[in-house]
């Protein structure tokens, strides 16, 4: 079995091959700390938890780092407005997004190294670069030179008026060259900042990634994966810098993955619009792993659509699930003698194809409620456990599920018989009856919502 990933830079899916099978290296960009983290960041966590987890199937060492980017204009402004510490804002935030992660079931990285506990190879890599005539100083910054690059631009395939509209380039009087991008800036006396070759000053964001991944790895890493929104100008100057400041044959990374964007009930996700989503409450919401199957229902190159009826389908699998859990207890599951052979591992296999996981998972419940043999059942119960513990679904005991979090609340079974009898009501125009069974839920802390698909119902948080 191999694996098979879509690789962005030729754009196309290809067969994975290890630099050394032994022991694989992948880098993720991780978070800018100054506040919490949306849903969409939370997918993106999840798209490179499931490549870590299935890396890991094959390979008998995978070595992830994912970074916190700990020095940024953003959380200078954040520390300022608070008149604090840079590192108090990043330090909060660091652990809100641990937590984060934690809750939603994700692997910790094998390292997460931060900006500013790479100062010096940060400013080793630019002193490389200057050396090679791929960058030069001016008026106390440190700036990369496209022009000494041919193929800038060939990761993210932009001409250069598109990479000129993309970077908001910034035409100033110390570069050479508008595309030039800085390395390194300088600090004001209010500003964190390191002595440098260039002056007190602090790393520009592309230059930590690309250091981190030399001082972690080396040269060349395998699998360099973000969001598509980190494709330009992000990772295209991550690429040339890591090209430009070694051997040019290299490559820098010989995979690059992206996950595609979330959106919330077919809207782009914006604070404007007020439809956005911290992470965090919807954790605090929906059970976590409700979010993190539902994250998990769109392949990881598509958009994603967020959306109440996500929830509610999402919902409906893992009452499948528990239910198994619940009523086939006695059943003794009979494990798959190899996980790579299962279908379901093999669609994983295929560039992580979640919804054919998803699907699968469908059909084997489905089995498992028409069969009335015993072995079938018993081997079927065995893969669909086998499935969603690979996945980190369906780790709970079913009584915690259908009672959800709230212990002293309305049990799940009751609100399930009210919502049926107020069903029953509206059919019978008893809309008093039915308003009254509404009322009755809601001051239990139960919302309902009616929709197409039925009436679905929360817990306050
Ligand atoms: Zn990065």
């Amino acid at each position: 079995m191999s694996l098979v990933l879509h690789n962005s830079l030729t754009g196309k899916k290809e067969p994975f091959t290890p630099q050394d099978p032994n022991h694989v290296t992948m880098y993720v960009c991780g978070p800018t700390v100054y506040n919490y983290i949306h849903i969409g960041n939370g997918r993106s966590a999840l798209v490179y938890d499931l490549l870590y987890r299935t890396l890991s199937l094959l390979y008998p060492k995978v070595s992830y780092a994912r970074n916190f980017t700990d020095v940024d204009d953003k959380i200078n402004t954040a520390a300022s407005e608070q008149g604090v510490d840079i590192s108090v804002i990043t330090d909060k935030y660091i652990q809100a997004y641990d937590d984060d992660m934690a809750k939603l079931g994700n692997l910790e990285p094998t390292h997460a190294p931060k900006a500013t506990g790479h100062i010096e190879p940060i400013i080793a890599t630019i002193e490389k670069l200057i050396e090679r005539g791929h960058a030069y100083a001016s008026d106390g910054h440190a700036l990369f030179s496209v022009d000494s690059m041919p193929d800038y631009g060939k990761l993210s395939k932009r001409n250069t008026e598109d990479m000129i509209a993309g970077a908001r380039v910034e035409v100033a009087s110390y570069k050479k060259n508008p595309m030039d991008f800085v390395l390194w800036k300088p600090s004001n006396e209010d500003q964190p900042g390191w002595e440098s070759p260039w002056g007190r000053g602090r790393p520009g964001w592309h230059i930590e990634c690309t250091a981190m991944i030399q001082a972690l790895f080396g040269d060349t890493i395998d699998i360099h994966g973000g969001g598509t929104d980190l494709l330009f100008p992000h990772h295209e100057n991550e690429l040339a810098q890591g090209v430009c400041c070694t051997d040019e044959s290299h490559g820098y990374a010989k995979y690059w993955v992206h996950n595609a964007m979330l959106d919330i009930e077919g809207e782009k996700m914006s604070k404007s619009l007020g439809n956005f989503i911290v992470l965090r409450d919807m954790l605090a919401e929906q059970p976590p792993e409700l979010v993190r199957l539902a994250l998990l229902s769109a392949h990881y190159r598509s958009n994603m659509n967020w959306s109440a009826q996500l929830l509610h389908q999402s919902k409906l699998l893992l009452d499948r699930l528990y239910t198994i859990k619940r009523d086939a207890a006695n059943i003794e599951a009979v494990a798959p003698s190899n996980l790579n052979d299962l279908p379901a591992i093999s669609a994983l296999l295929d560039d992580l194809n979640t919804p054919k996981v998803i699907a699968s998972l469908h059909d084997l419940t489905n089995r498992f409620f028409k069969t009335e043999d015993e072995l079938e059942k018993a081997e079927l119960k065995g893969e669909i456990f086998a499935i969603t513990d690979f996945l980190n679904i369906g780790q709970l005991s079913a009584t915690d599920w259908f009672q959800g979090d709230a212990a002293d609340g309305m049990p799940a079974e009751e609100i399930e018989a009210l919502i049926a009898q107020r069903v029953e009501a509206k059919k019978a125009k008893d809309f008093a009856r039915a308003d009254a069974i509404r009322d009755e839920l809601a001051s239990a802390g139960i919302q309902i919502k009616d929709t197409r698909e039925g009436t679905q119902w929360v817990r306050e948080a």
